[in-house]
């Protein structure tokens, strides 16, 4: 999981990738560092009352190109952001680990500890990510039953 983080460390996050310290991205940085569980745009703006959705959209298209965060899919389709680990940056993401979707809270977890086997493909293709997907309980969900 990812580690949380003082304001300041997010302002020197934002600086290293040279994006301008705004108010907004600082709290989406805090408010995804601060969860275990992957965070949607519905998620972000049932919070951010004062932050626009374009404004949200583009925080959140920024991030992902920049390596901070990848997009998960919960069971509706949904694009959920879970912050990246140290080996993503700009344009390139490491995110190869499996993604779990708990079917009790909805909540879409990164088993970063978990990496994805290697997959030999047919000839002639050519894959430049993996995803694989587990739904289940998780362990808070699973207790409860
Ligand atoms: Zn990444
Ligand atoms: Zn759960
Ligand atoms: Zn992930």
């Amino acid at each position: 999981m990812a580690q949380v983080k003082n304001t300041y460390q997010f302002e020197d996050l934002l600086e290293k990738h040279q994006l301008k310290k705004t108010g907004a991205r600082l709290r989406v940085l805090s408010m995804m560092y601060a969860k275990n569980t992957a965070t949607s745009q519905p998620d972000l703006e049932s919070v951010m009352h004062d932050i626009d959705r374009v404004t949200l959209y583009r925080i959140l298209n920024v991030f992902e190109e920049k390596g901070i965060i990848h997009k998960v899919f919960d069971l509706n389709g949904t694009a959920n952001y879970a912050v990246c680990s140290s080996g993503c940056h700009e344009h390139h993401h490491h995110d190869e680990h499996l993604h779990f979707n708990c079917t009790a809270c909805k909540g879409v977890f990164c088993l970063n500890e978990l990496s994805l086997p290697a997959i030999n493909l047919p000839e002639g293709f050519q894959a430049s990510g993996f995803t694989l997907y587990a739904s289940g309980l998780c362990p808070k969900c699973n207790k409860m039953q």
